[in-house]
């Protein structure tokens, strides 16, 4: 390999595949922009696959707040990504959605489709779980990706602070051990939900007065 420097010129190939990871906090749209991007490369005539793991609305689904939805791939932990993307080839782009939920064995993945067959690969997910920890497949997203974007879309505490972190809500309390993957039940009897905190209110613990939060509105 020729050794170069900052200011060598070295031309870039004119379209060349990448690893990209966005991340954000619950809410902030992420699942909606995933399905935007998929709806965009299709129209462009280009192939993709879409997957998914653990959405709200169950396995093989990709579904987003604001009411769009999609049939997707369920990536189980035994799922080899680089197989499954062959299978389906020539392929040009994969969206991931959930993707802090993969296996660090797929995000490496994920790397040798973009470097061997050229396929870019988008990937949606949460940076840190309810304990501010990243996830492991998000922080092997940090070291290997091409392109790391922190979505913008302000998602709010309700002190109207910058929403930053998860917290894990159970019987009305945050929580600050557990498993690090909980998925919340949405029927009416689940005591475990999820609540979008500032740093401050994470830290303390305070999550507001429940009339502010639609979502809060529990039995008891
Ligand atoms: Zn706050």
């Amino acid at each position: 390999m020729t050794p170069s420097t900052a200011l060598s010129a070295v031309p870039a190939p004119a379209s060349v595949a990448r690893l990209r990871f966005y991340y954000g906090p619950m809410d902030c749209g992420k699942s909606t922009l995933a399905l935007q991007m998929n709806y965009n490369h299709r129209r462009q005539g280009r192939r993709g696959l879409v997957l998914t793991k653990h959405d709200r609305a169950g396995a093989g689904r990709v579904t987003s707040r604001i009411g769009l939805h999609l049939d997707a791939v369920e990536v189980l932990d035994e799922l080899d990504l680089f197989a499954l993307a062959q299978q389906h080839g020539p392929l040009d782009y994969v969206i991931c959605d959930e993707a802090c939920f993969y296996t660090e064995a797929q995000v490496e993945q994920l790397a040798d489709l973009v470097d061997r067959l050229g396929v870019d690969v988008y990937a949606f997910g949460l940076a840190s779980d309810f304990r501010t920890r990243l996830f492991p497949a998000t922080q092997r997203f940090f070291e290997l990706a091409d392109e790391i974007t922190r979505l913008q879309v302000e998602v709010l505490c309700w002190c109207g602070r910058p929403g930053l972190l998860n917290a894990r809500v159970v019987d009305g309390r945050l929580m600050r051990t557990g498993e690090q993957v909980v998925i919340a039940d949405t029927d009416d009897v689940s005591t475990v939900r999820y609540q979008v905190l500032c740093r401050r209110h994470h830290r303390t613990g305070d999550l507001g007065t429940p009339a502010a939060e639609p979502e809060a509105a529990l039995p008891g």
